[in-house]
């Protein structure tokens, strides 16, 4: 008897452990516009032509910027000069670049199996869901499907939660609530229900309307700056966005237990999320946490939920699942969420490369690294060095906040940090912080959307030392005063 789906004859049937996969498709800002800079001396010297030639939408302006390879927290142009890597890519490396036992996993993986059908079990899959589900997951996520990255697994949870209801007799549930300052993906369900404004607004017509909830955005809080009992009443606008909807419409609650590219490290009040769970519990929404970015380590637990121990019904996490070794993505979920599907015999229809028998191996490898190197803690205890260095911004007259948990931080910039006035969008003042932190051998990630509209975000390798944070932040801080002198003045002088 299968102890996953209580009959016999199924494919575990014959097994001890459930299945996790049984029922779940039965398989286990860019910098933009780097024109910018290209004004700087060395930048000059890379021969950028073939790149600009083979981009998706050439003319736009922009010389791509040319890097021939990586190693540990650096990234190295073709003519040798190395970059620190403050932002580990899009916030992705975590064990560091060019580790060479991961490429060696790849190469067996490769000469061993080079696809077959998500629906078969593979070696390299069945490790992964393993791990995962052992050693990583928060206890109850027991179900792991596979895709190629973040913006298919928010979709994948989005059918997901969809799928259970359906199963469960429950039709009419089809709304997905999301929050404002949110981003779950550039795929149309994925942009639809986040909170982007600027990756949305060109596509809006195509994007179904589902509602939003207000962000935890402490800076600009109808509440307060840090009033007092703030974190129940953020989370009770959840609240009321269910009731407005109605209950029997919504089918789950997506959002990011740290937001990540729109609003930039924004951690929500202490007791936020584990309110937010119970007013889901309460009217039978499922909870989806993204924790497409600060998952697998990046806030200094092994998923930010964890800081809150909650556990919610369906999760997805990719970025840091290997490290941007392989491009692979995944969606997690409770037996609760996936029982009625399977007991109704439906699959959640997999995507062509769920489960990559090659991009499994290279994952089971990264996690096996950090597990050996401790790499979570290590995480938190660099995390801890970088944000008291990073203190001493917070009185910079253009920075507004400082703000994040672990090696996923941020720093918002304004125009006046007491009155919280922008810089106008044309300045392009995130852009210019980039670029001078490029022309000073520095990479930071660009983010920010509307009103948090210019944020500098770190997430460097777990590995970074501490004379290289001192470094990063060194070089932040004149990156910043570089780009606000170009900018213009306030508009009212203080
Ligand atoms: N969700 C979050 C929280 C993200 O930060 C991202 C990407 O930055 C995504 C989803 C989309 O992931 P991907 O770009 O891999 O599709």
């Amino acid at each position: 008897m299968c102890k996953t789906c209580e009959q016999g004859g199924c494919a575990t049937s014959n097994s001890d452990k459930p299945d996790p996969t049984i029922g779940f498709a039965r398989d286990a800002n860019t910098i933009g516009d780097a024109a910018l800079a290209a004004v700087f001396w060395w930048a000059m010297a890379i021969d950028t032509d073939a790149a600009r030639r083979a981009a998706f939408v050439p003319g736009a302006g922009s010389a791509p910027f040319a890097i021939e390879r990586a190693d540990g927290a650096y990234l190295i142009t073709p003519d040798g000069r190395r970059i620190l890597d403050a932002a580990g890519g899009a916030i992705v490396v975590n064990i560091g670049h060019g580790r060479r036992e991961v490429a060696e996993v790849a190469a067996r993986a490769l000469e061993q199996l080079t696809y077959v059908v998500p629906t078969f079990a593979t070696e390299a899959k069945t490790r992964l869901v393993e791990r995962l589900t052992e050693r990583w997951l928060p206890r109850g996520l027991t179900r792991a499907s596979f895709t190629s990255g973040g913006s298919e697994s928010v979709e994948a949870a989005i059918r997901l939660a969809r799928l259970h209801h359906v199963s469960a007799g429950r039709p009419a549930r089809w709304k997905v609530i999301g929050r404002e300052l949110s981003y779950h993906g550039i795929t149309l369900a994925a942009l639809a229900v986040g909170g982007h404004a600027p990756r949305r607004k060109d596509y809006e017509p195509l994007l179904i309307a589902f509602p939003k909830a207000p962000a935890h955005y402490c800076l600009e809080c109808s509440l307060g700056r840090h009033s007092d009992g703030c974190r129940e009443r953020a989370a009770d606008r959840l609240e009321e966005v269910i009731l407005r909807e109605g209950p029997d419409s919504v089918a789950a609650f997506i959002a990011e237990p740290v937001v990540g590219s729109a609003a930039g490290a924004l951690v929500p009040p202490d007791g936020y999320w584990p309110r937010v769970a119970e007013i889901c519990r309460k009217y039978g929404v499922l909870l989806i946490a993204d924790e497409v970015m600060c998952g697998f380590g990046r806030t200094g637990e092994k998923f930010a939920v964890d800081h809150w121990g909650v556990v919610p019904d369906i999760m997805v996490a990719g970025k840091g699942l290997a490290g941007g070794y392989a491009p692979i993505g995944g969606v997690y979920a409770t037996d609760d969420v996936v029982a009625p599907i399977a007991e109704r015999g439906e699959d959640l229809m997999f995507y062509t490369f769920t489960a990559h028998p090659a991009a499994c191996a290279v994952a089971d490898k990264v996690l096996e690294i950090m597990e050996r190197e401790d790499l979570v803690a290590r995480a938190k205890a660099m995390g801890d060095v970088l944000s008291k260095r990073l203190s001493r911004l917070a009185n910079h007259p253009n920075v507004a906040e400082v703000r994040g948990l672990g090696l996923m931080q941020a720093v918002e910039i304004v125009r006046d940090r007491d009155s919280l006035e922008r810089f106008p969008g044309e300045e392009r003042i995130t852009r210019r912080i980039v670029a001078a932190g490029l022309g000073k051998g520095v990479f930071f990630y660009p983010a920010g959307s509307s009103p948090a509209q210019d944020v500098i975000m770190l997430g460097p390798p777990f590995i970074i030392t501490e004379d290289e944070i001192e470094q990063l932040v060194m070089v932040l801080e004149e990156s910043i005063d570089a780009a606000v002198s170009r900018g213009s003045a306030p508009a009212q002088s203080k």
